[in-house]
């Protein structure tokens, strides 16, 4: 019997998707061969990467200014690769200190200019996030964490920054509602919560800013290098991009972005009631209006009944839901392909063990 995974990513994914992915994994449509084993110029793979990126464009409505792009090295090559592109040596750049992911976004731009701190979350503990915020005259771009996976903060609304590109790093929460594109000068996410295996890593960006990449950098860390060969300038992570590419069929035939948006709103109230409904022994300590759809993080009364309810939920089939090392605590990550049934299985969980510690 499957698990229902509660666990931060890599994730759970939809069982058709997997199995889809069994059925041609050996000989790939009459090929005979695996597509794994194919060229990557093959017309049975140029068929499997121009579908991944018309579903992308399509779902996200990816309008004609911006360009989509598959890369690897995850989102943590994106923290490098951004500074390196569009602020220089010695530089500048806004942005938004919102939790443990954006700390090492902001590491990396820090190793190549000044990066000014427009909002920072810290006194709060990281439980919060700014109305809006001032960009700063000069700033290259100003970078958000759209879904601080390890805190559970989530931006509702995205902040106006003027002439200033807005670059989002959407890891935990891409694909998981409607975006407004436009908006942003980037939107970045590595795959393995909402897109599929690890290996990709999904990069949206405005054409225009493509002309700010410097020449002097090394081929694969220049964006423009892969624009200009529609992501095929290298071997491209095959595999990868052809279960991205099941996966966004599957949400496709799931409502689109309207669809999974409701059921992920569904499946993150039904947890968040329950903690509401035992408030004297479960408390999530996040602002309510900017609660995490996709990650729930919560406390048990003490860290002893924390190892015990994660003990006893994994004895019931439910597995991941310790918070990460650097926070403690308990966390449920409810990604696209978690369905309502598990969200439903976690609640009823807590609720028993709520009557029988509480
Ligand atoms: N940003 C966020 C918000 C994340 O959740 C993660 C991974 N958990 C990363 C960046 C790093 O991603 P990767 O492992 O793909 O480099």
């Amino acid at each position: 019997m499957r698990k229902y995974n509660f666990s931060a990513g890599p994730s759970t994914l939809p069982v058709s998707v997997l199995e889809a992915l069994q059925k041609d994994l050996v000989e790939y449509q009459g090929m005979g061969l695996s597509l794994i084993e194919a060229s990557h110029r093959s017309p049975e793979y140029d068929a499997v990467h121009s579908t991944t990126l018309a579903l992308v464009k399509e779902l996200l409505q990816v309008p004609d200014t911006h360009e989509v792009l598959l890369l690897q090295g995850g989102a943590t090559l994106q923290f490098g690769m951004i500074p390196l592109n569009f602020m220089g040596q010695g530089g500048s750049c806004d942005a938004v200190m919102s939790g443990s992911w954006a700390k090492k976004a902001i590491a990396d731009s820090a190793k190549v200019g000044t990066v000014n701190k427009v909002f920072d979350g810290k006194d709060s503990s990281y439980t919060t996030l700014p109305d809006n915020v001032t960009t700063t005259a000069g700033a290259a771009y100003l970078h958000i964490t759209s879904n601080e996976t390890i805190e559970g903060v989530q931006w509702k609304n995205f902040p106006d920054t003027g002439d200033v590109p807005l670059i989002a790093d959407a890891s935990s929460d891409i694909m998981s509602r409607p975006l407004p594109i436009a908006k942003f000068g980037m939107i970045y996410a590595g795959a393995q919560k909402n897109l599929g295996p690890a290996g990709v890593t999904l990069v949206i960006i405005r054409k225009d800013l493509l002309e700010r990449c410097p020449d002097s950098l090394p081929a694969y860390l220049n964006y423009k290098t892969h624009a200009d060969k529609d992501s095929l300038y290298n071997t491209p992570p095959v595999f990868a991009i052809w279960a991205m590419g099941e996966v966004l069929k599957w949400i496709k035939s799931n409502g689109g972005l309207d669809g999974v948006q409701k059921l992920n709103e569904q499946k993150a109230q039904l947890v968040y009631d329950t903690i509401a409904a035992h408030g004297d022994f479960y408390r999530c300590p996040v602002d309510p209006e900017v609660r995490s759809t996709m990650n729930v993080v919560f406390r048990l009364p003490t860290e002893e009944l924390e190892k015990q309810f994660i003990a006893a939920a994994k004895d019931k089939g439910m597995i991941g839901l310790k918070g990460h090392r650097s926070v403690g605590g308990c966390r449920a990550s409810l990604y696209n392909a978690m369905p309502l049934e598990g969200a439903q299985a976690l609640a009823d969980f807590m609720t028993e063990f709520a009557k029988a510690h509480g």
